[in-house]
């Protein structure tokens, strides 16, 4: 059979790994076959015993958070990454994309400037929310994301119930997900102003003004909601096991909902907290070791759905000015560049997670909840998204080296211990580590059940 290409390495899909090739014609999976040299090309990429993961997908990314960041560049932070697809966050600067301006304008910034493939989350301003939802579904966005703790009163406000069941309603409607950044606002600001005031600003305070009920009271507001609303509800960045049972047991129910957890909760603890100061600030905060434990139980038992990074490009000024009072620091931490290194080390080399399982919580259970029908799998008639990992040698993570504006990461002098070979995208090679990113290859604006 002729292809246009072919790739050949220890190919993982969803039900068996196996070595063998993959033959692509205009950007498509036309066939994967156990025989290598079954396919005849003109070019033929053998990665010999590297792992063919299907392009991995990251729901949770904040470009425009710092606008010095932009598509172009987190993009090809993505690519070097192994990221082949994500979806970007709507909480810009200086304008979060609350109608179908906004949202055109952010569309045709990917289509000029995107190396790999760019989905959006739109959201809604802070009064009348549900209003916009009907605009921005038909503009393209996957979902809508709104958070019950208020980050900005403009760009990222907290939503009211009224309107966060209004636009529940509606979005499901639409067929399209509501996704919260679940946290009580009552709570953590009388914590959070009672700490300021008794000057108690170390670091761990980030910690004890935001303990696990914060995150719990908002998770079950937003279940029992949802289930009224027959709502598609999405938790994002769940921190806390207890919010994960409260979610399966909505789940068992009926109701229809997914969680997510980032990478910086399973892999540190307080003590990172305590060590790195502002760099390991995050919202909700990184949790006690016994509560990471009991995270990390839901994932391997099947309680999470799938696995994100939260990517907030921030610079070291961002973080240093939080030296000596945590308060003042930017929360998030970049992860598009280091996520998946990082994972593959601690899923499948420290826990033996299966190749597959790794591929469904990186790339097709986002892929399936988003209805981004043509990604999420190396199967035939999918888009050929691919990344590649070579299993051995050891590198240093160097916060300096990021491609991302961001230079400062708990993870910086890390070591990892594979490597990401290859990032394919529609067929093109985006990134090798031989030759890195190809700044100029052209990426695609991704609709929902495209
Ligand atoms: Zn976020």
């Amino acid at each position: 059979m002729m292809v246009e290409k072919v790739v050949r390495g220890y190919i993982v899909t969803p039900e068996e790994n196996f070595l063998g090739e993959i033959g692509i014609t205009n950007g498509k999976i036309v066939e994967v076959s156990k025989i290598q040299g079954h396919l005849d090309a003109e070019t033929v990429d053998d990665f010999g015993q590297d792992y063919i993961f299907p392009g991995f997908i990251d729901t949770h990314v904040h470009c425009y958070s710092n606008p010095n960041e932009g598509i172009h560049r987190a993009s090809m932070a993505a690519a070097k990454g192994g990221i082949t697809l994500f979806i970007d966050m709507p909480y810009d600067l200086p304008t979060p994309v609350t109608n179908k301006d906004i949202l055109k304008e952010k569309i045709d910034t990917i289509s000029k400037e995107a190396v790999i493939d760019v989905a959006l989350w739109g959201t809604v301003p802070k009064e009348n929310g549900a209003a916009v939802v009907d605009e921005l579904a038909d503009g393209g966005v996957v979902g809508f994301k709104l958070s019950t703790f208020e980050t900005d009163p403009y760009r990222f406000p907290r939503i009211s119930d009224a309107d966060i069941l209004e636009t529940m309603r509606k979005a499901a409607d639409r067929d399209l997900i509501v996704a919260f950044h679940a946290e009580n606002d009552e709570l953590l600001t009388r914590y959070i102003e009672d700490a300021k005031r008794e000057n108690r600003v170390e670091s761990i305070y980030h910690n004890l003004t935001r303990p696990p009920v914060t995150e719990t009271t908002a998770v079950i507001k937003l279940l029992d909601m949802a289930s009224w609303a027959h709502a598609k509800l999405h938790i994002v960045h769940v921190s806390h096991a207890k919010s994960l049972e409260y979610i399966n047991w909505f789940k068992a129910q009926g109701t229809n909902v997914t969680a997510e957890t980032c990478y910086n909760y399973l892999l540190l603890t307080t003590e990172d907290l305590k060590k790195f100061g502002p760099k390991a600030k995050i919202n909700p905060p990184l949790r006690e070791p016994n509560e990471l434990k009991e995270l990390e139980e839901q994932l391997l038992s099947g309680g999470i759905d799938f696995i994100t990074s939260d990517h907030a490009p921030w610079q070291k000024k961002d973080k240093s000015i939080g030296d000596d009072n945590i308060f003042k620091a930017k929360s998030g931490s970049p992860g598009l560049e280091i996520m998946i290194p990082l994972l593959f080390d601690y899923l499948i080399g420290e826990k033996k997670v299966t190749l597959s399982k790794f591929a469904e919580l990186l790339a097709l259970a986002p892929a399936q909840r988003f209805n981004l029908n043509n990604k999420g799998s190396i199967e035939q008639g999918k888009d050929a998204d691919f990344t590649v990992i070579h299993n051995r040698g050891s590198w240093q993570i160097d916060e300096n080296e990021f491609i991302s504006i961001s230079d400062v990461s708990p993870f910086h002098e890390h070591t990892v211990n594979n490597r990401i070979e290859a990032t394919i995208v529609r067929g093109e090679m985006v990134y090798t580590h031989d030759h890195g990113v190809v700044e100029n290859n052209r990426g695609q604006f991704v609709k929902p059940n495209y």
